[in-house]
Formats: structure tokens, sequence, C-alpha cells
């Protein structure tokens, strides 16, 4: 009798257990996460243009509905596309995530490691040589793609979106269904075997449709009437490269002659972007994404805004341009979002990668200081020098990062004291014009610094993929270009970016408080409630989460 009540009993609670956990509230996330990179965005590039900007476009939507953190700062050297984008979305550090750069001297492998190379990995997609061979494998922790596809025991999707490889693989992480990125070769779409086999049906259908060959032939003409960009410099100047042929000047360019020719030059115009954003339209409706209750991740990453500002600089009209026309494809992406996933039912943020320098030679022009080194001239001299005092060929082996990586085989086996070569070299390059500090990276923390400096620095240290001595540069120096510009360095200009909460869960608001580009991920963690990134050093940022 006891038996038969006890057992009643506990089937009772058992229902009861049932019904409870039927009324429980589930947990609440969006149906979509969106990620945008604005590859080389500068922070002040939100207001530079500001009055330009369109009220139904991107920039203004996000700044006055979303939450604005405006002094993000990225919290090491050097400030380049793949350790932004690793560093975005894992919430870590080169010296913990181990995307020390673009590209770094591997000191095991005695050669140049690009980041998102990987020789066990086949194209899929294509046949060029050297741009399929591609995986997150080099990045040692998980991205907050992975943490979400963790957390939902992968059922989450997640597909990453970019012109460039490494701005597509390093956000979407290891576990991601896909990643894609563009081959200048073919002007299609592609992945590696990564990820999958073959491309699914949406992405060939897709480049089916030739996009670049349909983008070309709407050629680059200004927006708006050309003397109406009084934030620029006025076209043509000698300080600018000419990434789309020598013998075009200026506006308007004639991009038709591309058509079924070069794809490599698309990036270079504001149609890269546009051609982005195509495909991050057919990835929606092709995976549909944010179709159902459980989180899908799109990281996208616009390339086209970097190599624009690599060859007209920030104070060119093409800049300008760029950043008028985004900002109507940010605008129709979150229209496209309210309509397809729903209004408050995913959340974005937009962020950069980094910033850039003005151009040294506009600069000037302008009184103001700046320049450009060239370091290949500096290892000639120095290892035929070295070469007359020990008897070794080629002691200095790559300056890649801004670092001299050393020839430590030869010093090994030759029994040179290492100290002594150091010594040479940074009395070497103490001398030459546009370097501020030079120092062995060994003694990193005892040489005198400003600390913010320094931190920097021992953020983008990881012993296996740095070099030996580090070279510090004047404010606005740059390396090796007398056209054109670049990134790279500790400097405000090219760590102060954008960081833009919108959708789900935000309120409207700004905090002028210093945060870091590891401070993202976090936060993230904590919007959607999983656990952080393997190797996330970040803070979540209170006043967004709120
Ligand atoms: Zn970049
Ligand atoms: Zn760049």
């Amino acid at each position: 009798m006891l038996q038969k009540c006890l057992t009643s009993f506990l089937l009772l609670l058992s229902v009861f257990a049932f019904s409870q956990t039927k009324s429980t509230e589930l947990i609440n996330r969006p149906k979509l996460i969106v990620g945008v990179v604005v590859d080389q965005m500068r922070w002040d590039f939100l207001y530079r243009y500001y009055d330009r900007y369109a009220a139904n476009g991107g920039f203004k939507r996000m700044l006055n509905q979303g939450f604005a953190c405006e002094n993000t700062f990225i919290p090491f050297a050097p400030t380049v596309t793949a350790c932004g984008h690793a560093t975005l979305y894992t919430g870590s550090v080169p010296a913990i995530h181990g995307i020390t750069g673009n590209a770094w001297w591997d000191k095991q492998m005695r050669r140049t490691v690009y980041c998102t190379e990987d020789n066990s990995a086949k194209p899929v997609g294509t046949s060029t040589a050297g741009v399929g061979e591609m995986s997150p494998r080099n990045m040692l922790v998980t991205s907050i793609c992975d943490e979400l596809r963790l957390a939902t025991n992968f059922r989450s999707k997640v597909v990453g979106i970019s012109f460039k490889d490494r701005g597509a693989i390093l956000p979407a992480g290891h576990t991601a269904n896909a990643a894609y990125w563009f081959d200048a070769k073919t002007g299609k779409f592609i992945t590696s075997d990564y990820y999958m086999k073959i491309l699914p049906n949406w992405v060939t259908a897709f480049n089916d449709k030739k996009w670049p060959d349909i983008l070309y032939k709407q050629n680059w003409n200004t927006l708006y009437p050309i003397a109406t960009y009084v934030q620029s410099t006025g076209d043509e100047q000698p300080y600018e490269s000419k990434p789309l042929g020598a013998d075009k000047k200026g506006f308007p360019y004639n991009l038709s002659e591309f058509i079924g020719k070069n794809y490599g030059v698309i990036g270079s115009t504001p149609h890269g972007s546009t051609l982005t954003w195509e495909m991050v339209k057919a990835a929606m409706a092709g995976e549909r994404l944010g179709s159902d209750s459980i989180a899908d991740f799109l990281a996208i990453s616009f390339s086209g805004p970097d190599y624009v500002g690599h060859s007209f600089g920030p104070n060119s009209i093409e800049t300008e341009d760029t950043y008028l026309r985004l900002d109507k494809t940010l605008g129709d992406l979150l229209t496209h979002l309210d309509k397809e996933v729903g209004k408050e039912q995913y959340l974005l943020f937009l962020s950069s990668d980094h910033g850039v320098s003005q151009i040294p030679a506009f600069l000037n022009l302008n009184k103001l200081p700046g320049g450009s080194i060239n370091d290949e001239s500096w290892v000639t001299t120095m290892n035929s020098k070295m070469k007359d005092l020990y008897g070794v060929e080629e002691m200095i082996v790559s300056t890649y990062n801004y670092q001299i990586h050393l020839n430590h085989k030869t010093i090994d086996s030759a029994k040179l004291d290492i100290r002594k070569i150091k010594e040479y070299i940074i009395k070497y390059l103490e001398l030459q014009q546009g370097i501020a500090q030079v120092y062995d990276i060994d003694r990193m923390m005892d040489v005198p610094m400003n600390e913010k400096v320094r931190n920097m620095f021992s953020n983008g240290y990881f012993p296996r993929r740095n070099g030996d001595i580090q070279i510090i540069l004047e404010p606005h120096w740059i390396d090796g270009f007398s056209t054109g510009t670049t990134h790279g360095v500790w400097n405000p200009y090219d760590a102060h970016i954008p960081l833009l909460f919108y959708g789900w869960q935000i309120k409207p608001g700004k905090s002028n408080r210093e945060i870091y580009m590891t401070d993202v991920a976090p936060t993230l963690a904590a919007l959607l409630k999983i656990q952080m990134p393997s190797g996330s050093v970040g803070t979540v940022i209170s006043e967004v989460v709120k």
C-alpha cells in the first residue's frame, strides 16, 4: 500500500514538474546576430561625413537609435586586418589568440606564414592557386561564433562573408558552417574544404549572375556633384596611388573595360562593398538565417574601404564617396533585416579592424609632421655590414610587422653573441629618420616607455610568431610608400575605432568611457547568455547590457 502511494505520489510530482517546465519562460535571444566590420574605418569617419549621411542610411540610424561607444581603442600593435578581426570576435589579443599579423615570420618553420593559410585545406569553387587553401587553424582560441555554436549544441548557424579571406574566416571561427571570400581571378565567391566539399547551390547561382560585371558597367562617378565634396582635397593628387590603372587619374572612373578581364580592382571602388552586400542578401535567403528561434550569426566584413583608403587616403573624394555609398548600403542592410528577420529580432554591431594614417605627403604639404621609411634599404645595409663583421650572410631574415627577425640558426651554429648583434642593429636604427624608439623585445618590460604604448606591444607579443627587435615609428610615419598610405602602428589614427550596437535589447545612448576592442565579444556573450571565448581578456560593456 505504502509503495503504491509512493508511486502515485512520484507520478504526480513528475507531472507537476513537467507542467512547470512547460510553462517556464524560454531563454531570450535574438534570431540573428549580425557583425559588421568596416575595414579601415576610423572612428572620426562617423562624424567627418555626418552631415551628408542619409536619414535612412545606416550610420545615422545606428548612431541615433543604437548605443555608441565613442572611445573604443585597439589595445595592441600591430593594428592590421587579421589581428583586428580576430580580436573583435575573440575578445582576446595577439599575445593569446596567436594572430600576430596578416602574416608573420614563424621561428619554427623559418618562413613567412599567412594568417589563414592551411596546406591541408583544398579550395572549393575555384582552381586559382593560393586563394582557397585557407582555414582558421592558426587562430588558437574560440570566437564568439564558436561559443554560440557550442551553447546551442551546434544548432545555431554561423556564416562569415568578406571580400578578404581573413575577414570571413577569423570572425566565423573554427566551427562555422561556412566562410566565403572573393577570388579576384575568377570574380567568384569561394570557400575551402575545411567547411564543405562543394559550394551550395545558392552560392553557385550567385556567382553565375556575374555581379562584378554588372557593377563594373555602372563605372564610378561621384554620388553627388564633385564640387560638393568639401570635406576632401581636390581630385587627382600626385601622392595618390592609381589602383584602377596608371591612365586613370580621377573621376569619373571608367570601369567597363574591366568586365570579364580584371576582378582584382573591384575592391578599390565602392562596388566592392555593394558586391559583398549582394552576397550577404543571397546568404540570408540561401541559408534561411534568422528564420527560427535558434540564434544564428552572420559575420560580415566590408573590405572595400581599406583598399580605397590605402590608395587615396582619408582626405580624398574617393574615400568620402566610398563612405557616402556605404552609408546607403548599411541603410539597405537594416531595412532588409527589419523586413526579413523583424525589427528588434536581430542584434547588430558595427566596428572596424583598424584605422589609417593620413598620407604623409599630404600632411607635409599642410605643414604637419610625418614621412615614410624604407626598411628594406636599412636591412640591405645592415646585412652587408654584419657580413663583414661576422662573416654571416642574411643576419636579418624578416622585418614583418615592424620587427627585426634574426637568423637564429646561423647565430647558434656560428656561436655568435646575440646581444652584440642586437646592440649593433639598435644603434644603427636609432639614427634613422622617422624612428622614435627601437628596443630588444626580450627587454620590453624594462625599457623606459609610455605605459599605454608598452601595454599595446606586450598584448601583441606571442614569442614563436614575433621578432627580436621592435621598431616604433614617430607619429604619422609609415612604411615604404611614396604614394598612398597605410596603418599598423599604436597611434590613435590607427587604434581609435567605431563601435555601435543596434537592435535587439539595445537602448539608445552613448558612452565616452574608454572601451577596448577586446570588450566586444564578452559583451555579446553577456547579451546572449553564452560562455565567453576561450582567450577572452575583455570586460563586458555594462552600459550596453543593462
Ligand atoms: Zn583591415
Ligand atoms: Zn589595410
